[in-house]
């Protein structure tokens, strides 16, 4: 289950204690736990040596620490470009408000997975499901890509799932032009973290967003791809296939066309 926000918070701060060697200490007793902006509204105080400054209402605050007269931003660390672990990335982005679906998710979805994996799954957005429990894929349309991945002798826990848009489109839409342009950075550095030889890019939407450019599936399963010098392999997203299991074939093909590429790289590897 996603962390909530206090949680997130008192990680944050212990993130800093580490990291700076900082006294820093979030007194909780002045948070309410209604909702999130209640939440963010209600971050008064942190001992007797912090205040808090705040942005604006959507967004948390920024925290002053007094003795060094540092601010420490709550939203987006202004070095989350420097993350060396996909955990001190997860940590300092998983607050983002950086577009509105910030406002209306219920958890923050970073990804979840092998952080050294060799194959990295993107897929489009959360759901329902994904948003409730703060995970990628783990609806329907999740408990079938375990499943189109075990075909494959894959395991979850191998590979690295994430999505483009780390926040839920309401109603299930989906994410529009200026969301995913707001949310890819992120992808693109949990990519760099992780070093994936493989992306596997679930749906149209996924491709399109990644490559820019409208796609047919037909024009793209089956191929090597490039994403930003990774090999990329297209197929369906599991969620069309709920709706049209006649798809089931193609992403059998794609899946079979990754392990055999796969395969080869571990070969040559061991070589
Ligand atoms: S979708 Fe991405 S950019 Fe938008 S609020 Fe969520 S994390 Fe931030």
């Amino acid at each position: 289950m996603e962390k909530n926000i206090l949680d997130r918070i008192n990680d944050y701060f212990e993130y800093m204690r580490e990291s700076f060697g900082e006294n820093i200490l979030l007194d909780l007793d002045d948070i309410q736990s209604s909702s999130k902006e209640q939440n963010v509204k209600n971050v008064m105080k942190i001992d007797n040596s912090k205040t808090i400054e705040r942005n604006e209402l959507d967004k948390i605050s920024m925290v002053k620490d007094i003795s060094t007269e540092k601010n420490i931003e709550l939203t987006v660390a202004n070095d989350w470009q420097n993350s060396n672990s996909i955990d001190e990335l997860h940590l300092k982005i998983n607050n983002c408000m950086e577009c509105k679906l910030g406002k209306t998710r219920k958890n923050f979805v970073f990804g979840s997975g092998n952080p050294n994996a060799d194959i990295m799954v993107i897929g489009e957005a959360p759901g329902a499901d994904e948003d409730e429990q703060g995970l990628p894929f783990v609806g329907r349309a999740g408990q079938l890509l375990t499943k189109i991945l075990e075909s494959i002798s894959l395991s979850r826990e191998e590979v690295y799932i994430a999505n483009i848009a780390k926040c839920r489109p309401p109603n299930n839409r989906r994410p529009e032009k200026e969301e995913t342009d707001k949310c890819e950075p992120y992808l693109l550095k949990q990519i760099e973290l992780i070093k994936p030889e493989f992306i596997l890019s679930l749906g149209l939407t996924s491709v399109d967003t990644l490559l820019k450019k409208t796609h047919k599936m037909a024009d793209v399963r089956g191929k090597l791809l490039d994403y930003h010098g990774t090999k990329m392999i297209v197929t369906y997203h599991p969620a069309a296939l709920l709706r049209n299991p006649n798809w089931k074939k193609f992403v059998w093909e794609d899946v079979k066309f990754l392990r055999r590429l796969y395969d080869e790289y571990l070969e040559k590897k061991a070589n």
